[in-house]
């Protein structure tokens, strides 16, 4: 076992998504069996008493990995030394709330995380975005923490990606493994761009299959633009009108994908993960965009050089757009 323990943020510890987290992390399924982990659950003053709660419960699991459970409402106490910060506590959008006003919101969450980040954390930080808007807090935190390497902060399209491995697989009556090379572009909204068009199954184009399946190609690209697309992107709130409550459980399974691929590394074929852009395939600089990837050493790398359709690059751009809007709303606040 390696010795010095990882230590690991987790904001709004005491909400759902963070309880799903923190036992898959103690029992190693983020990091590995091998790495000993120091967790640490920001919350605000009216979460404690939950975040508490589930500190006694990983007491009552007594992980082997686990080196230490910390809670605080105290962001600089929170980011001091860490080296993964799971931003998952985010406002959500109450009634009336108008898109402006949750911005607001949330820029005075994430503006404070991302300067306890730079003023504190561990030098290689790692930061992942779960709260949403969680492309455009990705975006805030980041601004607020300028002397932290902009490929430190990401935000998490990881489930988005599995959500479209999940239908791949279900229409193709394959597994997930045999499906690679899926992307997931844009925004983390209903207005991403999921695109198959270079994804494969086994060594065969996913659309050649498709089409074999369906009856022809004509069949196959209507099933992927009126059904697989929007089910994608519009799952979240097919979960809750099944379900009654938002997802939870992916989200943290996601989220444990993200950062393991991220630290061990992908093998074979890509992920998708929302980065800073440097104006790759057209996205303007520093907006946090979601793009096929691939990690190795350490660090998530967009995957250059693809083609695009003409449909593909308009489904990607209304995205990018409104990212730009987004961060336009913030600028507009002054935040950026
Ligand atoms: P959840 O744990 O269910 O969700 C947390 C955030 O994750 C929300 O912003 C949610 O966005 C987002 N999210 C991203 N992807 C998904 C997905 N696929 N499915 C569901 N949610 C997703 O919320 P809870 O209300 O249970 O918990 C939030 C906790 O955060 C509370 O305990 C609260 O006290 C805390 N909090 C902490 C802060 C801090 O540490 N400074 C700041 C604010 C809140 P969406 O709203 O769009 O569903």
């Amino acid at each position: 076992m390696a010795s010095s323990p990882t230590t690991v943020t987790i904001t709004g510890a005491g909400g759902q998504i963070g309880y799903a987290l923190l036992f898959r992390i103690a029992a190693g399924d983020m990091l590995g069996s091998d790495r000993p982990v120091r967790l640490r659950l920001l919350e605000i003053p009216q979460g404690m008493k939950a975040a508490e709660g589930a500190a006694l419960e990983l007491q009552d699991g007594a992980f082997d990995l686990l080196a230490g459970v910390d809670i605080t409402d105290d962001p600089r106490a929170a980011f001091d030394g860490t080296n993964i910060a799971l931003l998952v506590g985010a406002r959500p959008r109450g009634p009336g709330m108008e898109r402006g006003d949750l911005l607001a919101a949330n820029a005075g969450i994430f503006g404070p995380q991302g300067a306890a980040i730079g003023a504190g954390a561990a030098d290689d930080i790692r930061v992942v975005v779960v709260g949403n808007p969680a492309n455009t807090n990705a975006l805030i935190a980041r601004a607020a923490a300028p002397d932290v390497p902009d490929d430190r902060f990401t935000a998490l399209t990881r489930l988005d990606h599995n959500r479209a491995l999940g239908q791949l697989a279900e229409a193709l009556d394959a597994p997930v493994w045999a499906i690679r090379d899926v992307a997931i572009w844009g925004n983390h909204s209903a207005t991403q761009f999921p695109d198959v068009s270079h994804a494969r199954v086994g060594s065969r184009l996913v659309t050649e299959v498709l089409a074999e399946r369906l009856g022809g190609a004509e069949a196959a690209r209507a099933w992927i633009d009126d059904t697989f697309i929007p089910r994608v992107a519009k799952r979240g709130a097919e979960i809750i009108a099944v379900r009654g409550s938002s997802s939870v459980a992916s989200a943290a399974n996601a989220t444990l994908a993200h950062v393991r691929d991220w630290v061990l590394g992908t093998r074979g074929g890509w992920t998708s993960a929302a980065v800073v852009s440097h104006g790759e395939y057209g996205v303007p600089e520093g907006l946090v965009s979601s793009y096929p990837v691939t990690s190795h050493d350490g660090t998530y790398r967009i995957v250059e050089g693809l083609t695009l359709s003409d449909a593909a690059r308009a489904r990607f751009e209304a995205s990018v757009a409104e990212l730009e809007d987004e961060r336009d709303a913030v600028r507009a606040l002054g935040v950026l």
